[in-house]
């Protein structure tokens, strides 16, 4: 089969026992980070050739969450690793019971493109912190980070610990073919759900990070100014290509026609298209997203933007207005600069719309009035949001990140990301000197009476 001399040696490596010695992990992780950083500017090269991101937005959304999350895991690794001691019950007294951290073993990481060091990066140092070993497969869709990628992993780690294999479904395909003792996914919910599939045949567990409409809820007592300011920034960031992105504003009729003009205003501010491509905007990974994307862009309801340059694969920041949920924007994850806005009159009757839909990544809600903002928080169910700003809660690592229903499976980042690669083994341990009858046949009246009372 093929890949079964990478998979047998990181099942040899795994098996000898070294990646449990929190040394040796700790070493690795300082490798990993002095790898990466002799490396920026190659790095910085790659994600430009790809998409034309920026050394800002790279560093802000990409290397910097990655050196954070080291940084964060190193401090608290040892604590995480050890066991821990937890109470036992007056049924199995006496003894003590421990929770024992223990690795997975051979963990698959497979990696979307659009941010695609920090997809890749991230769930794989966090494998390999819980003490796993480490195949990632990044998406071939951004072809020069993906090399990138491959050469300063497997030129810098031994094959057994951490590699990178690249390729497309075909390969990919290979990899799942193999049993895996994890499998971390981060894409689309069509290849998630065939990921857990394949997953299936051999049992392996999978964290499954997706994508889905995610709702902002701009609330009549929201300033309009900031409120448009931060979703300006979170939505076009990357060019809409972010999985937590607003993917359409639900905004209470009354403020509908300023916010609209404060939109446009801020897209204005942060995006002078004056001459040619601003430096903090990318383009459209490939001609399909492209090509997909266009069809979405209904001129008869565009309210700002809607230019295409198509050399160049950019389309340039645009709102869409008096849309409705009957919309072809509306039936699917956007993942581009395109901003539709649907506006509301009774907040109840939205959320039972909202509520029709798959559960989404992420939702954002701007206001004031408490009481309106916890019922959106407590009626819809989402991955994980945030209130009067958007995107930014993924960059606390206390927060677990993650989907829910069609949104994803599991969680990561900090702990989280810790919990994901690790089995918690449960151990009981007892002493020879006690020995109670009751468990014991012959089975009598008085035995069921003390169990009985132990239970009850
Ligand atoms: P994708 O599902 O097309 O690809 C993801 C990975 O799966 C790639 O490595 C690709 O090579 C592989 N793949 C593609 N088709 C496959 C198949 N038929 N069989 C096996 N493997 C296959 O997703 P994408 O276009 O890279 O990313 C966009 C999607 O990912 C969006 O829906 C977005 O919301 C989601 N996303 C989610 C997160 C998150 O953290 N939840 C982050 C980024 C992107």
């Amino acid at each position: 089969m093929l890949y079964s001399d990478v998979v047998n040696a990181q099942r040899d490596f795994y098996q000898s026992g070294q990646t449990k010695d929190i040394h040796f992990t700790l070493s690795q992780l300082t490798k990993l980070i002095q790898v990466l950083k002799a490396n920026e500017a190659r790095l910085y090269e790659a994600i430009n050739a790809d998409f034309g991101k920026s050394i800002f937005e790279t560093y802000t959304t990409e290397l910097g969450l990655i050196y954070h999350e080291i940084k964060l895991i190193k401090h608290h690794l040892k604590k995480w690793r050890s066991p821990k001691r937890v109470p036992t019950d007056l049924a199995n007294w006496p003894g003590k019971s421990y929770i024992i951290p223990e690795p997975l073993g051979n963990v698959l990481v497979i990696g979307a493109w659009n941010y695609p060091y920090q997809l890749s990066f991230l769930p794989a140092l966090t494998a390999l912190a819980a003490g796993n070993t480490v195949i990632l497969k990044p998406s071939e869709i951004a072809g020069h980070t993906s090399k990138v990628m491959t050469q300063i992993i497997n030129q810098n780690f031994s094959k057994g610990y951490f590699h990178v294999v690249e390729g497309g479904v075909p390969e990919t395909n290979s990899l799942l073919s193999h049993r895996f003792d994890k499998i971390f996914f981060t894409g689309s919910t069509r290849v998630g759900q065939l990921i857990y599939e394949a997953a299936a045949k051999h049992l392996t567990p999978v964290t499954l990070e997706l994508g889905g409409k995610s709702p902002t809820f701009v609330l009549k007592d929201a300033p309009l100014k900031i409120t448009a300011k931060r979703i300006v920034w979170a939505k076009f960031l990357n060019a809409g290509q972010t999985c937590v992105a607003p993917d359409y504003i639900l905004v209470e009729k009354s403020i509908e026609k300023d916010f609209l003009k404060e939109l446009a205003t801020e897209i204005d501010r942060q995006f002078s298209f004056k001459e040619n491509l601003p430096p903090n905007y990318v383009r459209i990974i490939n001609q399909n997203n492209f090509n997909r994307l266009i069809q979405l862009v209904n001129h008869e309801k565009v309210y700002h933007g809607g230019q295409i340059i198509s050399h160049l694969k950019v389309i340039k920041p645009t709102i869409l207005h008096k849309v409705s949920f009957e919309d072809a924007v509306m039936k699917e994850e956007i993942f581009g600069p395109v901003l539709p806005v649907i506006s509301f009159t009774d907040l109840d009757n939205i959320l039972t719309q909202v509520k029709k839909l798959s559960k989404p990544l992420a939702c954002y809600i701007y206001g004031k009035n408490k009481k309106r903002v916890d019922k959106i928080i407590n009626n819809l169910s989402f991955g994980g949001g945030m209130v009067n700003d958007s995107v930014l809660y993924l960059t606390n690592p206390n927060l677990p990140f993650g989907g829910v229903g069609f949104s994803g499976v599991g969680a990561y980042h900090g702990k989280a990301g810790f919990d994901t690669f690790t089995h918690y083994k449960s151990v009981l341990k007892k002493p020879f000197w006690f020995e109670p009858p009751f468990k014991y046949p012959p089975y009598k009246a008085w035995k069921l009476k003390i169990l009985k009372w132990i239970f009850e």
